[in-house]
């Protein structure tokens, strides 16, 4: 574990509506070796490598959020582990954990996840979120574009395998993997694993309509709870997620519904994107550029840009998923970090 940091501002952060922040997600990169039909279109345009913050500068940001009363950092993109070299800031944020952090984790679409997963315990990561929109190999091609479930599938046994908390995220599509819910659910007990459903989100111009695909997480919840006996967990994470034990197992059931229930009033997060803007709010275009303070004015201007992007967090997403709607916000979920 490393020597703590030095607080560089003398409370923890605090937003304007009195959110504490404590929780920082980093888009390492925008690029992904898949082409998930809700998230991005298939000709997608990445951001060219110069424009991308440095590893060290991840780093180094990460670090003042650190100072500043962060304790939990997820690593997400686009897709983490296509960059390369991910590993060592991997290493270099793990050193904080059990110290300025309380927790480093990975959200990943697990295609490269059972060569990494060892590297990711060994640096201190003890949960990752995999992302399992079907276990039938063709509904899971076509939803992705160019995914093979077999690989995602192994890399989730490998990350067991080494020790590391797997919940898979499955984002409910209509008429596309609406019949797999409850199966993925009882797979999910099957194999000790956590299972979170995700409402579409209007980020970012698709190929398609997201209405076409909208499910809304109500109807599903009714039916999950005529089939599980489902208990309510009460604890919250403040983040989007309301959780339900499976009665009798190890397995918890999120339920992300930006949709169809707001959960703006408990939000402890924000999210730096792989360009160094810090963004308050998915669904909101206000931001801060953390690359420019840093290049600019070193870590004093840092800090000073980082209070004025805390300061200027949204009090909530306006998201609606409606027929022939241009997304709420231009950004696509990958360059945020989902
Ligand atoms: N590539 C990694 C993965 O797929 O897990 C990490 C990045 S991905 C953007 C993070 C999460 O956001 C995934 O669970 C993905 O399914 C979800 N996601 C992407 N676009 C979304 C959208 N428009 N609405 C809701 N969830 C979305
Ligand atoms: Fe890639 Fe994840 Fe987006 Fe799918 S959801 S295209 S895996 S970033």
């Amino acid at each position: 574990m490393m020597a703590p940091l030095s607080p560089s501002v003398a409370a923890p952060l605090v937003d304007g509506f009195g959110r504490a922040i404590r929780y920082l997600r980093i888009s390492v990169t925008d690029r992904c070796d898949l082409r998930c039909r809700y998230c991005m279109a298939e000709e997608m345009t990445f951001l060219p490598r110069e424009k991308l913050l440095a590893l060290e500068e991840i780093a180094i940001i990460a670090e003042r959020f650190m100072a500043m009363g962060v304790r939990k950092i997820r690593l997400s993109g686009g897709e983490p582990l296509v960059r390369r070299d991910v590993i060592d800031l991997v290493r270099r944020l793990g050193r904080h954990v059990g110290g300025d952090l309380d927790e480093l984790t990975m959200t990943t679409n697990g295609m490269r996840l059972a060569q990494h997963a060892e590297a990711l315990f060994d640096a201190g990561v003890r949960r990752v979120n995999v992302s399992l929109d079907s276990r039938d190999p063709d509904t899971f091609r076509h939803i992705t574009r160019h995914g093979d479930v077999t690989q995602v599938l192994s890399g989730i046994a490998a990350a067991q395998a080494v020790g590391l908390t797997v919940k898979v995220n499955m984002v409910a599509l209509n008429g596309l993997n609406d019949h797999e819910i409850a199966p993925m659910l009882a797979w999910c007990v099957d194999q000790g694993l956590d299972l979170t459903l995700i409402e579409t989100m209007p980020m970012g111009a698709i190929d398609e309509d997201r209405a076409d695909r909208f499910l809304p997480l109500t109807a599903v919840f009714d039916e999950l709870s005529a089939a599980f006996a489902l208990e309510r967990e009460t604890t919250g994470t403040g983040g989007p997620a309301r959780y339900w034990r499976v009665a009798g197992t190890g397995t918890k059931l999120g339920l992300i519904s930006p949709l169809t229930a707001n959960f703006c009033d408990g939000c402890n997060r924000v999210r730096l994107t792989t360009e160094g803007k810090l963004y308050g709010c998915l669904g909101h275009d206000d931001q801060v550029d953390l690359k420019a303070a840093l290049r600019d004015g070193g870590l004093p201007a840092l800090d000073e840009t980082i209070l004025a992007g805390i300061a200027s967090k949204p009090r909530r997403h306006d998201f609606s998923v409606e027929r022939g709607a241009a997304p709420a916000v231009a950004r696509h979920m990958s360059v945020t970090g989902g």
